[in-house]
């Protein structure tokens, strides 16, 4: 009999045990992600807990661009890795993510910001990656709607082109990565806040929960805008603060933008998606805060900044308007790794407004990690220990909008 949809559930809902080999906190991405990736190493008995639903935090929230042309020699590899592991994913997982690599653009209004994109393009090229440097003329050519004329504040001057970038359905990766999870043994535990990490001896015994303690000897923080709250439960500080990020969508429209575009000195960016709705984003708020809350200054600042890049957008109505909290380090990279005052505490956090790109390669080597105890080598330069070690992993290209 033909079926057109199942009625199996995408994940169970299991009794939480008293005991687990790996408990994760956090089920975004990336707590999903180490879950899908023990599993896939052998290691079944892994809870992820999240005091929400899966995907309620920066994982539903963001705006799922996808790219690899960083600029740091540590930065580029890893999330090169990343963009490799989104080409399969859908296949691997049985589940389409809708990936779309239609290609990356990041516009430049000055010339120290084309400078900047140059020797981000070079960098590239030199490990691999593919982007160059284009022309105000062949940018118009590609995205016929952009406005390349000089009757605006900041003209654009060239671009940095990376054919492999795109997107990809964000809310689809977060199911697509629980339902694998489940299916391979990983007990997935929604509305479970953990409000204690029990300690002894300098390493981590278990984790207490609204739902009751847990014992494990290795707990994962993968809470993004929320670790530091989980990390002080630890007895652990970390180098980050939360920031909010908001983005809005518009009303759909016909197709008008198969690119994505970035401006580092609008601290804009803007692309069409499936649905014609165009998602634009923009910078941090420049305010620490837990709130995921949308603003009308920030619709403002994206609205006047995207029409002067797209002016034929002037009546286009914003459709819906969100925010979330992001994790910002101050180099920021991501901080991966077993942290050096707690054994058994392993951090994959940092991620500021750029880590969901991340969440294959980081899920893969963080497993890996926890399998067998060596810290893989795309991953050494992100150590917790870094900021103590003065080795800052600068990758200024990591928020887009950041010139
Ligand atoms: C508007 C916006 C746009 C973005 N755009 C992009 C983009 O285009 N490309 C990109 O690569 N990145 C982007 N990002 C960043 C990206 O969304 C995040 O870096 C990434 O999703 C982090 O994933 P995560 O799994 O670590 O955390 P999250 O998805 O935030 O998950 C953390 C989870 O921890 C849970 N939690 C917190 N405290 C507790 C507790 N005490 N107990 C249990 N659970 C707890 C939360 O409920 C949450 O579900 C954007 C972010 C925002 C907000």
């Amino acid at each position: 009999m033909l079926r057109l949809f199942s009625r199996e559930r995408m994940w169970r809902r299991r009794d939480l045990q008293r005991q687990y080999d790996v408990v994760i906190i956090g089920a975004g991405i990336h707590g999903l992600a180490i879950a899908y990736y023990l599993c896939k190493r052998g290691i079944h008995r892994v809870a992820v807990l999240d005091r929400s639903y899966l995907g309620g935090g920066n994982s539903g929230r963001n705006t799922a661009i996808l790219r690899s042309n960083y600029r740091t020699t540590e930065g580029i590899p890893f999330y090169d890795e990343s963009l490799k592991m989104w080409e399969n994913l859908s296949e691997e997982l049985d589940y389409n993510l809708m990936f779309s690599q239609q290609g990356h653009i990041t516009v430049a209004h000055t010339d120290a910001s084309l400078a900047g994109l140059r020797v981000r393009a070079s960098a590239n090229q030199v490990l691999g990656v593919n982007s160059r440097l284009v022309d105000s003329g062949e940018i118009k050519k590609m995205v016929p709607a952009i406005n390349v004329g000089k009757d605006v504040r900041y003209p654009i001057v060239g671009g940095l082109y990376h054919p492999p970038g795109g997107n990809i359905r964000h809310d689809a990766v977060v199911w697509g990565y629980a339902r694998a999870a489940d299916r391979m043994g990983a007990s997935l535990h929604t509305r479970t806040e953990v409000i204690g990490i029990n300690r002894q001896n300098g390493r981590v015994t278990g984790v207490r929960t609204t739902a009751g303690d847990i014992q494990t000897n290795t707990v994962v923080n993968a809470t993004s805008g929320w670790c530091t709250t989980i990390a002080r439960m630890a007895g652990v500080s970390l180098p980050v603060t939360s920031f909010p990020l908001q983005a809005c969508v518009t009303e759909p429209l016909k197709p008008v933008l198969d690119k994505v575009i970035v401006s580092a000195n609008l601290h804009v960016y803007v692309n069409q998606s499936d649905r014609g709705e165009l998602v634009l984003g923009s910078e941090i708020d420049p305010y620490t805060s837990y709130s995921q809350r949308s603003t009308l200054p920030t619709l403002e600042m994206i609205a006047s900044h995207t029409l002067d890049l797209f002016p034929c957008l002037r009546d286009v109505a914003v459709m819906r308007q969100w925010g979330g909290v992001c994790d910002m380090t101050p180099d920021y990279s991501p901080i991966l790794g077993e942290a050096p005052q707690l054994k058994g505490f392993v951090l994959d956090v940092g991620w500021g407004t750029y880590g969901f790109k991340a969440g294959p390669v980081s899920g893969a080597r963080i497993a890996e990690l926890i399998h067998t105890g060596e810290t893989p080598e795309v991953i050494r330069p992100f150590s917790p220990s870094r900021f103590a070690e003065d080795r800052l992993v600068g990758e200024k290209a990591a928020a887009a909008v950041s010139t």
